[in-house]
């Protein structure tokens, strides 16, 4: 039988890992074996692999049985190398255990150190140190420590005694306390150990160290690490490793100091190094806060324009030797690191080296200046970019030094951030937006009326709907940021009033919405602007230079084709005809058309929507030039419609020459139990030819517009919604055709178009070899399709996706991430059936996953030609297709 290798030792003598070896060894062991295989300053230690985590789990958490040899072997080597002895009395080893996941997860699990402390060893170790202070100050962090993480007592029991014991010895920082103190302190922390848990605190340095390992396995299930790791696509079968390792001490007196360097700064991205550092300290005192960390560099203490000194002048020799292995480092690792150090009477030790977090303007800047520097290629700079970090450059932000007090939270629908004054209806944000003021439109829910007041807002608000909802959808496109789905708000329209968590906000409070993470916020925030500087061109040239996957935008307006022409789009993906209906002026002859009782009257509605239909098309095609432009006839459920207010009704009645009685039986006609699945889409089209002919006829006299006026020739793409079979493609295409005809022959113009259908059911991806005879282009219409495919109401998923989530049935919201078991089959078949009846069709996404990196990636291994996505997401789209190609290779 193969027997399994659990441990493998790390040690300047010899290293069984390299950094290869994160899947077996997470980040930091794989990291670790390589810094010793360099031949830098690493105390010894090993790691237990990340496949025993697995075991662990598998064997209701019980470790397997041979790794106890392996580890008794492993300490007897650290042992060996440091000429200690574990639990001796005389001269203790003393070990770090630490976790140690595949990539990082900062803070997520656990950590223990100074473990093989006892009551006799701590004698020991005061003796051989010289230093009683030292070794009770670290005998008490280590007890606080291993019973906050393997005994679950709380911390705030262990800082509650110390902080009385200070206050009744009249101390102010823990450097007033002397060795004397520190055995009292110890002496008290034993006994709450007891009185927690019944039992003494674990003399036996075995017990402790198998005690610490299971704790840090334990700790991969713990509920920060399950979200942590749910929120950054980390699968749970990883699992952590676990490293352990020689201790040395940051705390051993004045000549000694714990600390963190960056090699560039992480926040800005400047070839700088940073850092902070404490003398006499130990790592956790840094993060703890309690101490105010000193500067690494003389330049930031100047900058932070403090007295406290900076490590370049306390110890000149060992911020030398730190700059140098800090520059290996990076040379070695070809990326930022982020270096965890101790120094231990005058002597450097690294502890740690990692690719270090960045903000998103730092990561491109670091990239493009790497690139310069012949450091990394300029695939590997754009490899190196999170996608979706770029949102965080294309919106206003909240000011990251900014106190915020969050109030609440949503789905994050739309990014950027925002603060206004709250409006509960559309009406009410255009008056306040004409008089200079900035709004948060807040609603239960948006519908299409809403437009005029989602784009006078600054940011837009919603207790109900999920990722695709209308605000979402629509927010997105604007480049509004958007919450949506915040069910715990209650919005009383009639007193205009907004309940959050029993506080109560009225029209006109000022609330501020973070849609890049869902955060509700009181009064307003502090924003940064966004700056797209020459080295985000850059990396985004490289991009365009690497993909082959086109990118378009859904758009309908010219301020929104504007946008995505300017962020790159190479045309419009997706034209939502039905969205150019809202416009005052118009939703009025769009409910004559609907409302109309018979054909006569509804070809006179639609006669007067033709000329301004024609105008919108004019204005797309003069913005999008030669760039192609697919235009979907009506699709939207017809009660989005509807007159809603009885003002309304008067209106359309009058307009309509009837009553309002009658117009009320009308609308009861229409009014469906399920729209989304009712008369909508193609079916529109089918029992009202007139309204296709219509929308043809405006699109093809408006390519005679830019004939005759621009000598520009268009080749409109004409898309076909929600169909399920050939034949309702076919008798919409007769229609398009024979509007093709009829203003060929009016013009003398010979008319260049395609007709295409957007694949968005089930039974339509199933019969694609049928359809494509007819069809020049798919596009998939992915929101439609999850919703179909799962037979979950997009409007209404939010209520209960997250838990679907949080209990593991499904990994991702499929309405944000493209669903490749069941939706992703779907689009496979339809694609593969499609090409082998048209090896000339053209394939397309445009549901709100075309601006998804996850998805797009997903299209490219696919084949698809282009995505679509929200203009605001077109860079995103632009490096997802390039990283998409590279990683093709
Ligand atoms: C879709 O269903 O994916 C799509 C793009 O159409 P809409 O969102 O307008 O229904
Ligand atoms: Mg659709």
């Amino acid at each position: 039988m193969k027997m399994n290798k659990w441990v493998y030792i790390f040690s300047k003598e010899s290293t069984d890992g390299d950094a290869n070896m994160k899947d077996l060894l997470g980040g930091k062991g794989a990291n670790l074996a390589e810094m010793s295989k360099l031949g830098l300053p690493v105390p010894p230690g090993f790691t237990i692999t990340t496949e025993v985590c697995n075991e662990y789990y598998k064997n209701n958490e019980e470790l397997p049985k041979d790794l106890e040899k392996e580890v008794g072997k492993a300490i007897k080597k650290i042992e060996e190398l440091v000429q200690n002895k574990f639990g001796s009395n005389d001269n203790p080893l003393l070990v770090s255990v630490r976790s140690g996941a595949r990539s990082s997860m900062p803070g997520m699990l656990d950590t223990v150190l100074n473990l093989g402390l006892n009551d006799a060893t701590v004698a020991g170790l005061a003796k051989k140190s010289g230093d009683e202070r030292f070794a009770y100050d670290s005998y008490r962090r280590f007890i606080q420590m291993y019973s906050d993480v393997v005994l679950d007592i709380e911390h705030h029991h262990f800082e509650d005694i110390l902080e009385g014991y200070k206050a009744d010895n009249s101390y102010i920082l823990d450097t007033d306390m002397n060795g004397g103190d520190w055995k009292a302190i110890v002496d008290l922390y034993k006994n709450q150990v007891r009185n927690q848990t019944g039992n003494d605190f674990p003399q036996d340095v075995h017990e402790q160290l198998w005690g610490s390992i299971s704790a840090v396995f334990r700790s991969w299930q713990n509920n920060r690490a399950v979200t942590y790791r749910r929120l950054n696509d980390i699968p749970d079968h990883w699992g952590t490793a676990v490293n352990v390792q020689a201790m040395v001490f940051g705390n051993l007196d004045n000549n000694s100091a714990t600390g963190v360097a960056f090699t560039r700064n992480p926040s800005n991205g400047d070839k700088k190094f940073y850092g902070e550092f404490l003398v006499n300290a130990q790592g956790e005192d840094v993060v703890a806060g309690i101490r105010t960390p000193q500067n690494i560099t003389e330049e930031a203490r100047r900058g932070a324009n403090t007295d406290s000194v900076s490590l370049e002048k306390l110890m000149p020799k060992i911020f030398q030797d730190l700059i140098d292995l800090a520059n290996k480092l990076e040379k070695h690792y070809m990326d930022m690191q982020d270096i965890e150090f101790t120094i231990q009477q005058g002597k450097l030790w690294i502890l740690q080296t990692r690719s270090g977090k960045r903000t998103a303007y730092a990561s491109i800047k670091i990239a493009v200046d790497m690139e310069g520097e012949g450091l990394i290629s300029n695939e590997t700079a754009v490899n190196r970019i999170d996608p979706n970090s770029l949102d965080q450059l294309l919106h206003p932000t909240i000011d990251q030094q900014a106190k915020i007090e969050i109030i609440a939270q949503g789905l994050p629908a739309s990014p950027g951030a925002a603060s206004g004054k709250i409006v509960f209806n559309a009406d009410d944000a255009e008056k306040a937006a004409n008089d200079g003021e900035k709004v948060i439109l807040t609603r239960i829910e948006t519908s299409p009326e809403d437009i005029h007041g989602m784009h006078a807002a600054q940011g837009i608000l919603t207790t109900r709907g999920g990722m695709t909802s209308h605000a979402a959808v629509v927010a997105r496109g604007m480049g509004r940021p958007c919450i949506s789905g915040a069910g715990s708000l209650r919005i009383d329209y009639e007193n205009e009033t907004l309940n959050i968590d029993n506080k109560v906000f009225n029209a006109g409070d000022i609330i501020t919405i973070d849609g890049t993470t869902g955060n509700i916020i009181s009064g307003e925030v502090k924003m940064k602007e966004p700056d797209l500087s020459g080295d985000f061109q850059k990396i985004m040239k490289w991009a365009d230079e690497i993909r082959t996957l086109k990118i378009r935008a859904n758009a309908e307006t010219k301020v929104d084709a504007t946008v995505a022409k300017n962020f790159g789009a190479e045309g419009i993906g997706l034209c939502r005809t039905e969205h150019m209906f809202f416009d005052e002026g118009r939703i009025n002859s769009v409910r004559e058309m609907i409302l109309a009782k018979d054909e006569s009257s509804r070809r006179l509605a639609l006669s007067k929507l033709l000329p301004m239909q024609k105008e919108d098309f004019i204005e797309l095609f003069t913005v999008m030039g030669s760039l192609p432009v697919t235009i979907r006839l009506l699709d939207p459920p017809l009660h989005e419609f509807l007159p809603h207010l009885e003002n309304d009704y008067e209106e359309v009645a009058i307009s309509l020459g009837t009553t309002l009685g009658q117009l009320k039986v009308r609308v009861d006609e229409l009014t469906e139990s399920n729209p989304m699945l009712g008369h909508r889409g193609c079916r529109l089209a089918i029992t009202y030819p007139e309204i296709p002919e219509m929308q043809a006829m405006a699109i093809f006299e408006a390519c005679v517009e830019m004939k005759k006026q621009y000598n520009q020739i268009i080749c409109p793409e004409i898309m076909v919604p929600l169909i399920t079979s050939k034949s309702e493609l076919q008798i919409v295409k007769d229609v398009i055709d024979k509007a093709a005809t009829k203003v060929e022959q009016s013009y003398d113009i010979k008319l260049d178009y395609t007709v295409g259908t957007m694949i968005e059911l089930p039974r339509a991806a199933l019969r694609s070899s049928d359809i494509a005879e007819v069809a020049d282009f798919f596009s998939y219409g992915t929101n439609d399709l999850t919703q179909t495919t799962f037979g979950i109401s997009r409007d209404d998923s939010s209520r209960f996706l997250h838990e679907y989530i949080e209990k593991n049935i499904l990994e991702k919201d499929p309405f944000v991430s493209i669903d490749i078991e069941g939706v992703g089959e779907l689009i496979e078949i339809s694609s593969k059936r499609g090409r082998e009846v048209n090896n000339k069709i053209k394939l397309g996404i445009c549901g709100e996953h075309g601006g998804d990196p996850t998805s797009i990636n997903f299209c490219a291994k696919h084949g698809l030609d282009y995505v679509s996505c929200s203009p605001y997401r077109v860079p995103i789209a632009r490096l997802s297709a390039a990283q998409a190609e590279i990683n093709k290779k």
